[in-house]
């Protein structure tokens, strides 16, 4: 048995045309369209890229994308004061707070300043304090990808024995709590589970979101089960540079019922979104 491929960027290219229709729309009822702020700090390369393509797929759908990059001396006090103007500027409808940044910057307390409204990366306490108890709110972009991708490759999650490996606040953690408002079974493994091959056999679905190339062995998988594979670990191999999720891809596509690859599955769902989650941020601060 060979697993169905699912084709994160097909996914992200239809949601996407979907974000661009509704902004046309909002466009024509309201006399402006969404806006987006990417705040960079210092030069980290990685992010550099990640917030040019933001930009450019921002600006594809139709909404207003600002970027304020700033050099990496900007005091905490500075980049607070940005964010306050931004929470303060109409125009303005989501914010993104680009990590990692230098050292002397209190992430923390960044990501606290934004109004909650706007935080379109969900990271605010507010936010995850929400998707706990069930409200409604903004959560996590690279989450909702995942189950996006779970709902259109048909993956059953009511009931679903579903095993989440990591318990990051910004990744693992909100999809176990997406999941369980799915009404899934999780358990959330992590470094210090016991027998994790034996805790990931049993999974009707097994989410690796870890960071560690190739750590979830083919026959960790259940036979048919659906795998979401979030990790992106940058390798060498045959003195090539190579992108490589968390799971053994080629021995686990064979086990499968369905699974991701990397790069092009959970990976361009992160943008595709963080857009619908700036036009969500749009339509509810015109309709309050
Ligand atoms: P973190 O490093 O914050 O968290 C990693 C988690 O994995 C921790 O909970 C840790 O456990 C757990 N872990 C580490 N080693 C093991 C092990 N040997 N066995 C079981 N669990 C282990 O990473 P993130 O959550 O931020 O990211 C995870 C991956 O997802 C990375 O590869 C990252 O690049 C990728 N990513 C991809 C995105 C996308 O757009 N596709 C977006 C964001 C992240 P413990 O808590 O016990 O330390």
């Amino acid at each position: 048995m060979t697993a169905k491929i699912i084709d994160g960027k097909a996914v992200a290219e239809k949601l996407n045309a979907e974000t661009a229709a509704k902004v046309a729309a909002f466009a024509k009822a309201h006399g402006r369209v969404p806006g987006l702020a990417v705040v960079l700090v210092g030069e980290d390369p990685a992010s550099q890229v990640y917030v040019r393509n933001k930009g450019r797929t921002t600006a594809a759908a139709g909404m207003l994308s600002v970027e304020h990059k700033l050099p990496a001396e900007t005091g905490e006090a500075d980049v607070l004061a940005l964010v306050r103007r931004l929470n303060d500027d109409p125009k303005i409808d989501g914010i993104l707070f680009q990590l990692p940044v230098p050292k002397h910057i209190n992430s923390d307390r960044v990501i606290d300043a934004i109004d909650p409204k706007k935080d379109v990366d969900g990271f605010h306490v507010v936010n995850a304090g929400r998707l706990a108890v069930g409200f409604d709110g903004l959560f996590p972009c690279t989450p909702l990808g995942s189950l996006v991708l779970l709902d259109e490759a048909g993956v059953k999650l009511e009931g679903a024995e579903v095993v989440v490996v990591g318990r990051s606040n910004l990744v693992g953690k909100p999809i176990a709590q997406l999941l369980l408002r799915r009404n899934a079974t999780v358990t959330v493994a992590h470094s210090r589970t016991r027998d994790l091959g034996a805790v990931c056999r049993r999974a009707d679905v097994v989410i690796a979101a870890v960071g560690r190339p190739r750590m979830i062995q083919g026959d960790w998988i259940k036979p048919g089960a659906a795998v979401i594979d979030v990790g992106i670990n940058r390798i060498e191999e045959g003195g090539k540079n190579r992108l490589v999720g968390d799971v053994d891809y080629d021995a686990a596509v064979k086990v499968a019922g369905a699974i991701t690859p990397v790069p092009g599955g959970v990976g361009p769902m992160t943008i595709a979104c963080l857009l619908r989650n700036t036009l969500i941020s749009a339509e509810r601060r015109v309709s309050k």
